[in-house]
């Protein structure tokens, strides 16, 4: 840290997706920027691991909106990533397929409205109307996202009764059918959807995406950021890892600096936080931000966590299928979050990986399936984070990972039976994984649970009661690639306003 300047303009916390793209428009402008990552690897949930020289992701496994003209493409084309990434554009026929035991028929998502309405009222005779009015619905709310679609301005969100309205509800009021309701919420655990919770415009956001065009990163997601943090320090950004920001100390009522659990103290003008909100929340000492605040902030409900299992398959045993598995243990695809120990698992999401070693083969699949944090409750005092606290779990830990393992398993072959017979090796985490690896309470797949109960609530800010401390980061708006893309445009507009930002962002896409 020699070059280290005595204060940059913006010290960023976290490098998670949304901490890098805020350094890379930051750094773009001039800004003397500096993002601080407690981990080895950057990139937060874009990071990658191996076992047995297979790249595992740990949170991208497809992106949508890459096509030409479609909204990530045109954000992807001002970050410099178009080009660059290496992606396979998945099965437009079926890209997500929903099943349930006791039914053979595997129910189709497909890329490009048309097909989505074509393909579903094949399988849905009779449905085509209901099937219509539903994307006409899912468009005319993405509509109302000015980010989203790259355009400036405010819609009347408080006038916009999608945020009120309940995905559960709405898909019921669409169609009679049951088990098309279940297959339009079949992927459901791409935002963690709950009955009588999640706002309709969470699923719509987050479907219409992979219906414009759903695509894989070959060789893992990391790529993404490694090409940000290529360009963050072309353009002179310092990024910086090991280093765990642990307090902000104050001059009067801004943030002079942040301390690092190393005792090192970087100074800046701004401070954006990437990092979980209530840990945010704990990096400032009482009386430097009002109690409700902080209290409002610790009281968020996070989305479920996660128990994933990551399969090595046996060398060129299973050719390469190029869509995702939504599967169900019955129609109930709303109930998954509750299970009992005899229950667990209802269902699991199955994404194939994609190698340039040997595309003609599936060497890999990630299962992931939802699991409380509160089934962690034994182990909860354990911490493993590199390179300061790495414990063992101990053996009881690993005997439940093994358990829970073997029981997704028998589900797994029954489902996918060209796996049976097939699996070299098995890895899995649970949500003490990614609350030490991400640095999250509670292990949160995607942060913030947005409630239609009181959706301005969960509706946060980038601006926080601290002049010169902005957040960013899947918490708000909205997670995923797309998400985080966007929210760090929201928050680098507080900086360089709104207005200049889109332009710039369109000019180059
Ligand atoms: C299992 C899983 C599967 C997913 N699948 C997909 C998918 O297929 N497609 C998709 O689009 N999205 C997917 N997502 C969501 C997507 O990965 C996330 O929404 C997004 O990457 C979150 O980005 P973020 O900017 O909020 O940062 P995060 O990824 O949350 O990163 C935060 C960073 O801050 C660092 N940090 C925390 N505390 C500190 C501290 N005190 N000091 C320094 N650094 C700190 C962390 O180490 C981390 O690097 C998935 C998520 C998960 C968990």
């Amino acid at each position: 840290m020699n070059s280290t300047p005595k204060k940059y303009d913006t010290v960023i916390i976290g490098s998670g997706m949304g901490g890098l793209c805020s350094a890379y428009i930051l750094s773009k402008e001039g800004f003397k920027v500096c993002v601080l990552e407690k981990n080895r690897q950057l990139g937060g949930s874009l990071q990658i691991f191996s076992r047995e020289k297979v790249i595992f992701d740990t949170g991208i496994h497809y992106i949508g909106g890459l096509s030409e003209g479609q909204n990530l493409n045109r954000y992807f084309k001002y970050f410099d990533l178009m080009g660059k990434l290496k992606l396979k554009l998945m099965d437009v026929e079926g890209f997500d397929r929903i099943s349930f035991s006791g039914d053979p028929t595997h129910y189709m998502h497909s890329q490009g409205y048309d097909n989505f309405i074509r393909v579903l009222s094949e399988q849905f005779p009779g449905e085509r109307e209901n099937i219509t009015r539903y994307c006409t619905k899912i468009r005319e709310i993405c509509k109302f996202f000015p980010m989203y679609n790259l355009e400036e301005g405010q819609k009347d969100l408080i006038s916009a009764n999608f945020l009120e309205t309940d995905t559960k509800a709405y898909i019921e009021s669409v169609t009679a059918n049951k088990k098309l309701q279940s297959v339009l919420a079949g992927t459901n655990p791409l935002y963690a959807g709950e009955p009588n919770k999640t706002p309709l415009y969470v699923h719509a956001l987050v479907v219409n995406t992979y219906i414009e065009s759903a695509w894989k990163c070959m060789d893992g997601g990391a790529q993404i950021a490694k090409y940000l943090a290529e360009s963050i320090r072309s353009m002179g950004g310092d990024i910086f890892n090991y280093s765990e920001a642990t307090k902000f100390n104050f001059s009067g009522d801004t943030i002079k600096n942040v301390q690092l659990s190393d005792g090192r103290v970087i100074e800046g003008k701004n401070f954006i936080s990437n990092c979980d909100l209530s840990r945010t929340m704990d990096m400032i000492e009482p009386g430097h931000i009002r109690h409700a605040y902080r209290n409002r902030i610790n009281h968020l409900e996070n989305t479920v966590s996660a128990f994933i299992l990551y399969v090595v398959l046996k060398s060129k045993s299973v050719k390469y299928f190029n869509h995702n598995v939504y599967h169900y243990e019955n129609e109930e695809v709303w109930d998954v979050f509750n299970y009992d120990d005899a229950s667990w698992p209802k269902g699991f999401a199955l994404f194939p990986q994609y190698s340039s070693k040997n595309p003609e083969y599936t060497d890999s699949v990630i299962v992931l399936t939802y699991m409380k944090y509160s089934d962690m409750k034994e182990w909860d005092s354990s911490l493993n984070i590199i390179p300061n606290h790495k414990q063992s779990r101990g053996a009881a830990y690993e005997d439940f990972k093994e358990q829970k393992s073997q029981k997704l398993i028998k589900i797994l072959e029954q489902r996918m039976t060209n796996l049976k017979g097939n699996i070299e090796s098995y890895y899995s985490s649970t949500p003490l994984t990614y609350r030490d690896y991400i640095g999250t309470r509670d292990g949160t797949l995607y942060g913030i649970s947005k409630d239609i109960r009181d959706p301005l609530k969960t509706f946060i800010s980038p601006k926080t009661k601290i002049p010169n401390l902005l957040l960013t980061g899947q918490n708000l708006n909205l997670h995923g690639v797309l998400g985080v893309t966007v929210s760090s445009v929201v928050t680098c507009s507080e900086l360089l306003g709104s207005h200049y930002l889109v332009k710039k962002i369109k000019e180059a896409s």
